[in-house]
């Protein structure tokens, strides 16, 4: 009704849309057992649940007897065969539109994923839902919005599907396009920008949306990207071209060293109509009056409200230089979903992002959830290792508990293991608040000891707390390896940290050290524990790498061709990671060994 509403161009009303949000969670036990039996009666003749016996029912216990578990890899031959053109119903009756790719950033591995229209209105829907109640926290108006987004490169299947990034594609349908009119801030950056150079190339895309977003700094409202890494990589890239910035400004002119395909540049000058000189010359009184670049995002858009991006779960780390580079305004996370579906809204859009919950849409697809108890050992999240129980649904989680996500979704996922641990917080009505956790089958581990993805994070927040704050040094950015490689020796971890210092090989060895071995302790599993003192496992390794490494690591992951924009750092890169490992190795400068254990 409502969705029907705002296609005919309506307009969009947040306390309608809120009013909506509410209905549907206070019943969203019936809403589940609907959402199911949609997917189910609409895909009844698909091949997957022919096969499996599921004879046109749709009820949950049919459905869980019949069914089993999946993970992508169970689901890999079904939809290779859709990607090479077999047409024929094998996941979903309707055919598949597109193919998504996942990041694979996290992964390592590219994954196929089908992409249909349903995908589409889920996207609206969860879009809809957070700027509802973000627009109520923070009302913009009709202003513009900074973003720095980028398309992804397109390429054809064997069997001609386009397969591309999942937001990609949805960018690319005509009835987002309608809708999102009425919901999102126009960005300040023409469409030349945003396609025009993607891919590797993504640089110059980034100068022009900092340079269009200087030329409407008066009218921003928003500054965001889909992961908060984009917005922080974007300011430290200011901190380098600013006067640049201000050199073309002043004099009408994009600098062909910057911008070298001719319709940005051409697109862009226009925007810019010539040589503005006052401009230039208040902005660069900005930029030398603000102090290492505290709160230069309100200095020079002073109208902005919030920064807006994911900010949960990998990104966290970026939030800290985030709030550096926003000063007052409020951080905003963005929703949870992943290329496989949608997942929740952030419905309390005031909240710090590192309390960020998300508010499951009962409506958005069939939900189940693994109860997951870490195993005894420590570490944040059990060190990445758990008992597992039957699955249960929805509206049966328990507050506190944590859980690995089960969806099946109109767009062929039946059972589907998504492999992320969530935790749930509270509830809103009757749906979970998730907090996100971290990846399952992230991890390290040499023997008895398992650290997950929040291990190391927290490992790497405590030692950087203990051992460099005080010399006002930050990790700009961390990966790790478990170094399993010598036959003779024991393999032990490998934290590669890349720091703010301009010169990493100057930084004084003491410090490192420290860092050093307050890394190796804040590894409190008692796997690893146990094994670093009976020496089963070696020194921890720590790895100070020059400035600008993982700016490298981004551009060849930007090479094997995957999009800037889902761009995640990988938090443990594995032996078959070759190409990333030369990278780290050739941007070593400093090597210690932990004396932690000693
Ligand atoms: P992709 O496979 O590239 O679509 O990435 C999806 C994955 O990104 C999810 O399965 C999560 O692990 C992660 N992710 C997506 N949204 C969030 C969020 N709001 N907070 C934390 N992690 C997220």
């Amino acid at each position: 009704m409502l969705e029907k509403k705002m296609k005919q161009g309506s307009g969009f009303s947040g306390e309608e849309v809120i009013a909506e949000f509410e209905r549907l969670t206070k019943d969203a036990a019936i809403v589940q057992r609907e959402t199911l039996r949609r997917i189910l009666a609409e895909n009844a003749g698909v091949e997957y649940l022919r096969d499996l016996g599921l004879a046109g029912r749709t009820d949950p216990d049919s459905f869980r007897s019949c069914v089993p578990l999946a993970t992508h890899a169970d689901l890999e031959p079904y939809i290779e065969r859709i990607a090479d053109g077999d047409s024929s119903p094998i996941l979903t009756a309707k055919p598949a539109t597109s193919i998504s790719l996942s990041s694979g950033t996290t992964q390592g591995k590219r994954k196929y994923l089908l992409f249909n229209e349903e995908l589409v209105k889920s996207t609206m829907q969860i879009y809809r839902t957070s700027y509802a109640f973000r627009n109520r926290e923070f009302p913009v108006g009709n202003g513009k919005a900074l973003q720095f987004i980028y398309s992804s490169r397109q390429t054809k299947t064997k069997g001609g599907l386009t397969a591309t990034t999942a937001t990609t594609n949805v960018y690319r349908s005509e009835e987002f396009k309608a809708t999102m009119r009425d919901i999102q801030s126009q960005c300040c950056s023409p469409d030349e920008v945003i396609f025009g150079s993607g891919g590797a190339d993504f640089s110059q895309s980034l100068y022009c949306h900092l340079l269009c977003g200087l030329l409407a700094a008066g009218e921003v409202q928003i500054v965001s990207a889909t992961f908060a890494h984009s917005v922080v990589l974007a300011f430290q890239t200011f901190e380098r071209v600013w006067e640049e910035l201000c050199a073309d400004i002043r004099s009408g002119e994009v600098s062909p060293a910057r911008v070298t395909t001719p319709a940005v540049r051409n697109a862009v000058e226009a925007l810019l109509g010539g040589p503005m000189p006052e401009l230039a010359d208040e902005i660069a009184r900005k930029c030398v009056a603000l102090s290492n670049w505290y709160g230069v995002i309100p200095a020079l858009w002073p109208n902005a409200r919030y920064v807006y991006g994911i900010m949960t779960g990998s990104m966290e780390h970026y939030v800290k230089k985030l709030r550096h580079y926003a000063g007052e305004l409020p951080l905003v996370a963005a929703e949870y979903g992943a290329s496989e579906g949608w997942i929740g809204a952030n419905v309390e859009p005031a909240t710090p992002p590192e309390l960020a919950t998300f508010t499951v849409l009962p409506d958005i697809g069939y939900f189940e959830f693994i109860p997951l108890r870490p195993l005894d050992g420590g570490g944040a999240a059990g060190g990445g290792c758990y008992a597992e129980a039957e699955p249960v649904g929805l509206t049966e989680v328990a507050v506190g508990e944590q859980y690995e996500v089960v969806m099946t979704t109109f767009a062929g996922l039946y059972r589907y293991r998504l492999g992320d641990v969530v935790e749930v917080s509270g509830f809103h009505n009757a749906t979970p608040k998730l907090k996100f956790v971290c990846r399952r089958n992230l991890m390290l581990s040499i023997n008895i000891d398992k650290n997950s993805e929040q291990d190391l994070q927290l490992a790497v927040d405590a030692a950087a707390r203990a051992a460099l704050a005080a010399e006002k040094l930050e990790v700009v950015d961390y990966t790790s390896h478990a170094d399993t490689s010598s036959s003779t020796s024991p393999g032990h971890y490998v934290v590669f940290l890349e720091l703010n210092a301009e010169d990493a090989a100057a930084v004084d060895g003491d410090v490192l050290q420290s860092c050093c071995d307050e890394l190796d302790r804040a590894f409190v599993d008692a796997g690893y524990v146990g094994s670093r003192k009976t020496k089963a496992i070696g020194a921890l390794e720590l790895r100070v790498l020059q400035r600008g490494t993982f700016q490298k690591v981004l551009r060849h992951y930007l090479s094997l061709g995957a999009p800037v924009s889902q761009f995640k750092s990988p938090r443990c890169v594995s032996r078959s990671n070759s190409g990333v490992l030369q990278i780290l190795a050739a941007c070593t400068v400093k090597v210690l060994f932990s004396s932690a254990y000693d």
